[in-house]
């Protein structure tokens, strides 16, 4: 293979190497079928194959009950972010509450007004989304349609370590940047989704998980795509899915189940990863200073800036020089931001973490 950079992109982003070597050695033709996986029809029974074992591999990784569906749908997060309140919030006259933990939880409350009636039960906006709300600040309003939180803020970098608490209201989760970075309790969720792009594969699908309750909520004057209905009741094949991204997840979620051992010990190798750059910021005298409190740190997306424009400038071309690329946060928090996803390979972080401690001994 060709030399390959160490990409901290935060999405699209990095893919397990033994993942892109698979789907070269079989693109031309998937062993046993004679055609690319592009080519063949999504009702084939070898295209079906494929999808049952994504959502097969997922069940068995998130130990996925089966009072849940799983769903494979387009349009990506932001599109989520609409059918959610469409489905669960539009002519209940109840009251969607939004934890706002950072720009997507935002994204996705703006979203949810034109739905109907919705509340941000907590608004960290004020710190500049550096923490998580503190026990007893989230105050719902009831009637509660369900309660909407981001597990990780991928701009902001700061990450739910547990679930809130929220009672027995109806927990909706967009995990975008950390789905299967660690195990999760499945049974407090009423919903989690997550497009593939950032941890679990490419663009061009999101994965739902939801549980039965819920699937039939939509209204039947609702579009037949935006009605969660339509997708529940035809195994995701409602319409055309988008069969690369499905197949690709697949890949993903075998390497996780073999090659890494399960998500307990992809979280163990994502916190062990994280505390390396998380070190070399806490030690670093204020040389670099971390975006997230330290109790709201994400162990996927690590976000910190220098002391001035220019040193930053010069940061990113000495990581550029090491081969370590696509550090530059996002323009509304500036500074840097590392994104180290399941795939990052620990040599990765190790570079990064060296660089570091290098660059501040040489400028400070
Ligand atoms: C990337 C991201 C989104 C948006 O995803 P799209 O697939 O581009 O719609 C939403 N939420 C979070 C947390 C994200 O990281």
């Amino acid at each position: 293979m060709t030399e390959r950079l160490y990409n901290f992109s935060a999405g699209p982003a990095v893919l397990p190497e033994a993942v892109l070597r698979k789907i070269r050695d079989d693109l031309l033709s998937l062993p046993g079928v004679g055609m690319s996986v592009m080519e063949i029809s999504h009702r084939s029974d070898e295209y079906r194959a494929i999808q049952n074992a994504a959502a097969e591999n997922l069940r068995t990784l998130l130990k996925i009950s089966d009072s849940y569906r799983i769903l494979f749908l387009q349009g990506g997060s932001r599109l989520q972010f609409s059918m959610i309140p469409m489905n669960l919030l539009r002519g209940t006259g109840r009251i969607a509450n939004y934890i706002l933990t950072g720009t997507w939880g935002q994204k996705a409350y703006q979203e949810a007004v034109k739905e109907g009636e919705v509340h941000a039960c907590a608004d960290c906006s004020q710190s500049g989304y550096s923490r998580l709300p503190a026990a007893g600040e989230i105050q719902l309003h009831d009637p509660v349609a369900y309660v909407h939180l981001t597990s990780n803020e991928t701009i902001e970098g700061v990450q739910f370590k547990s679930e809130p608490a929220i009672g027995d209201a109806t927990l909706v989760c967009d995990a975008s940047s950390d789905f299967l970075c660690r195990p999760l309790p499945i049974e407090r969720y009423g919903m989690i989704y997550a497009c593939a792009q950032k941890n679990a594969g490419v663009a061009g699908v999101t994965v739902v998980i939801m549980h039965d309750d819920l699937v039939s909520r939509g209204q039947d004057d609702l579009p037949g795509y935006l009605n969660y209905r339509s997708h529940a009741e035809n195994d995701s094949l409602f319409n055309t899915p988008p069969t690369f991204a499905v197949y690709v997840m697949k890949l993903v979620t075998d390497w996780l189940l073999g090659e890494v051992g399960g998500l307990e010990d992809i979280h163990q190798r994502n916190q062990a990863k994280s505390a390396m750059l998380y070190e070399a910021i806490d030690q670093s005298n204020g040389f670099y200073v971390g975006h997230a409190e330290p109790a709201a740190r994400s162990i996927m997306n690590v976000t910190f800036r220098l002391n001035n424009d220019e040193q930053q400038a010069a940061f990113l071309e000495a990581a550029r020089s090491r081969d370590l690329v696509n550090l530059l946060g996002h323009r509304s928090v500036r500074g840097i931001r590392a994104s180290i996803y399941n795939a990052m390979p620990e040599q990765g972080v190790t570079a990064l973490r060296d660089l570091m401690q290098d660059f501040r001994r040489e400028h400070s």
